[in-house]
């Protein structure tokens, strides 16, 4: 496995992606969503499969810094009523996201319906409980499920257990967050069908313990981790597994289909 390190050259002035796109509510209705894709230090995870570090810093940045460019952000995004605030990382990791940039982050948003940000399972806590309580919009966190083949979970460097990823889901639907999943289509170590079969499984589990809304995301190469024989899943897979997904109706299943949309 050969390793490259370099990053992008982020403004940590700016958040590095700031776009608007339609998306299927909870209610059934399609409407635009806001995105906010904000630039802070690296997730200190480093999950073998993620390619997110490639927009974050090395180091974490001052008090406000995060908070300003989401401000500036909003600014120039159109009105919704939904926004997602995804920081390649988890939202709740102080050292990404100051806990006084979370506040002053719900003070500006309170005008949105719906705010979905990430976390790691393990992060989930206290902090992410009271930022909830304070904040006006109904809080979704999404949580890399990844996948259940308990041979495979373990080898993604995700520190995380299913019990982990099932008790983050009891603790924040205990408090009113809803939950997503991100789930993965065909890691390295699984072959197409292989890589088909587990993500349907990952989506059954997800919904028996209260998913709401699953997130299917086709694996693409890590220029950190080179696969030798990594082989992109194909559409037709990614499709065949969000069909199965939602022929369970049990909530939404969406397909990430990256550029190919
Ligand atoms: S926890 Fe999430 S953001 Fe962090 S390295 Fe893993 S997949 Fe990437």
């Amino acid at each position: 496995m050969q390793r490259l390190t370099v990053k992008n050259n982020v403004n940590p002035d700016a958040a590095y992606g700031v776009f608007s796109e339609d998306e299927l509510t909870r209610s059934g209705e399609i409407e635009p969503h806001n995105i906010i894709l904000t630039t802070n230090k690296e997730c200190p995870f480093k999950c073998v499969m993620c390619d997110l570090w490639q927009n974050t810093l090395d180091e974490r940045v001052d008090d406000g810094v995060v908070a300003k460019q989401v401000e500036d952000a909003l600014a120039s995004l159109p009105e919704a009523s939904h926004l997602k605030l995804y920081n390649a990382g988890s939202f709740f990791d102080r050292q990404s996201i100051p806990k006084q940039d979370t506040f002053q982050i719900a003070d500006l948003i309170d005008n949105y319906e719906t705010l979905i940000v990430e976390a790691h399972p393990k992060i989930i806590g206290q902090s992410c409980f009271e930022f909830a309580e304070y904040l006006g919009p109904q809080l979704d966190v999404a949580m890399g499920l990844e996948t259940v083949d308990p041979e495979v979970l373990p080898k993604l460097n995700k520190s995380m257990t299913l019990d982990d990823f099932e008790r983050a889901t009891h603790d924040l639907l205990e408090h009113d967050i809803f939950v997503r999943a991100f789930v993965l289509l065909r890691t390295p170590w699984h072959t197409e069908e292989e890589g088909a079969y587990w993500a349907k499984e990952s989506i059954d589990f997800a919904h028996s313990i209260g998913v709401e809304c699953v997130s299917v995301i086709p694996l693409r190469q890590n220029p950190r981790h080179i696969y030798e024989a990594f082989i992109p899943p194909r559409r037709e897979v990614l499709d065949e597994v969000v069909s199965y997904g939602l022929s369970k109706q049990k909530g939404r299943v969406f397909g990430d289909a990256w550029d190919d949309a």
